[in-house]
């Protein structure tokens, strides 16, 4: 065949389209029980399953990425995959040599007491020691497996009781990494948190979940609403006006938050706060519960808070599994 017709017939060939995730392609987790690996969800990709910070395996990290990559190509997707939230579909399977995240989950203690939190707090898991994850950062940067764009996630829990935050931190700064997210339950004040807002590198993730004590107290197990807005206030005051690098969480649960009059004092104190982005999301095991037929309520609140974020000027982001939900509103076929 001729080179300009196979050329021509090539270009209007369908694409394939091949299963992506963003875990696996594009990120590493370090996870609450020390092990190391690709999906947050389960053993796919597992790399390590008692690190201990001293020295990590980037070889064999590679090597796992490659293969676990080459499975979701190969139509034999892992079962635990085929319902997921994170399954995309892109046409382009190239493995970038260089991580888009790297998710920090390394530390045990959580003081706080959310209601829906699925991490175990038995005594000796709590007494399990940290591991310092700075040799790590830097044989990552050696091996050219991150950079200054890399999106340095400290997870859920409150990274500042790690021992090494603040070190970890400005380590960072003075790497001029641009994307240090930090999920905090802002019930400790930390400057190396301030310092990543007023040094534009990053963001800083406070779930409040409510926007009244008493449900705050309901959902945490601690009356410490207060100190939770003040140490809010102080992060927001290191932001310029438009920024939006402070910002308010609200995981919605059954029962307990899924109503407007709450989500309206959220946005109330939000607005007081000078906060410019919000995060909403459902709580998973509800998400799963009601997925395939969602109560109209539930769009409604979803709805509601869109219309409110619209209303007040400030961004919203939705959790995946709420976008979906939107996404099949009639607001949105509209
Ligand atoms: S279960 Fe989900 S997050 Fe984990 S590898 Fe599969 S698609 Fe990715
Ligand atoms: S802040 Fe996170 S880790 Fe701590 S109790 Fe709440 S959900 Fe669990």
């Amino acid at each position: 065949m001729p080179a300009v017709l196979s050329d021509i017939i090539n270009k209007f060939k369908p694409k394939k389209n091949y299963p992506f995730c963003k875990f696996v392609s594009e990120s590493l987790f370090f996870d609450y029980d020390n092990s190391v690996k690709l999906c947050p969800y389960n053993n796919m990709g597992l790399i390590n399953e008692n690190f201990d910070g001293i020295w990590f395996d980037t070889e064999k990290f590679i090597g796992e990425r490659k293969n676990c990559s080459d499975i979701m190509a190969s139509n034999e997707l892992p079962s635990c995959c085929h319902d997921c939230i994170n399954l995309k579909e892109t046409g382009n399977i190239k493995l970038k040599q260089q991580l888009k995240y790297i998710f920090f989950s390394n530390w045990k203690f959580c003081y706080v007491n959310c209601s829906y939190c699925s991490r175990p707090k038995t005594d000796n898991f709590i007494q399990a020691k940290h591991y310092d994850i700075l040799p790590l950062i830097k044989q990552l940067i050696d091996k050219k497996l991150i950079n200054t764009k890399t999106k340095f996630i400290f997870e859920c829990g409150d990274a500042c009781v790690h021992p090494e935050f603040d070190k970890t931190v400005y380590f960072l700064l003075n790497y001029e990494a641009k994307n240090i997210i930090v999920n905090t339950p802002a019930l400790r004040y930390c400057q190396s948190i301030s310092d990543i807002i007023s040094k534009n590198a990053g963001q800083v993730i406070i779930t409040l979940d409510a926007g009244t004590k008493f449900t705050y107290n309901k959902i945490k197990g601690l009356d410490r609403f207060d100190e939770a807005v003040n140490n809010i206030k102080k992060y927001s005051s290191h932001q310029e006006p438009d920024e939006k690098r402070v910002i308010l969480k609200f995981t919605m649960l059954e029962g307990i938050n899924d109503n407007e009059k709450e989500i309206l004092e959220w946005f109330i104190l939000s607005r007081n706060l000078k906060i410019k982005k919000l995060f909403f999301e459902i709580e998973n095991t509800w998400y799963s519960k009601i997925k395939n037929s969602v109560p109209k309520y539930v769009k409604d609140i979803i709805i509601f808070v869109k219309d409110m974020a619209d209303f007040n000027n400030i961004s919203l982001e939705f959790g995946d599994m709420t976008q979906a939900i939107y996404n099949s509103t009639d607001r949105e076929k509209e």
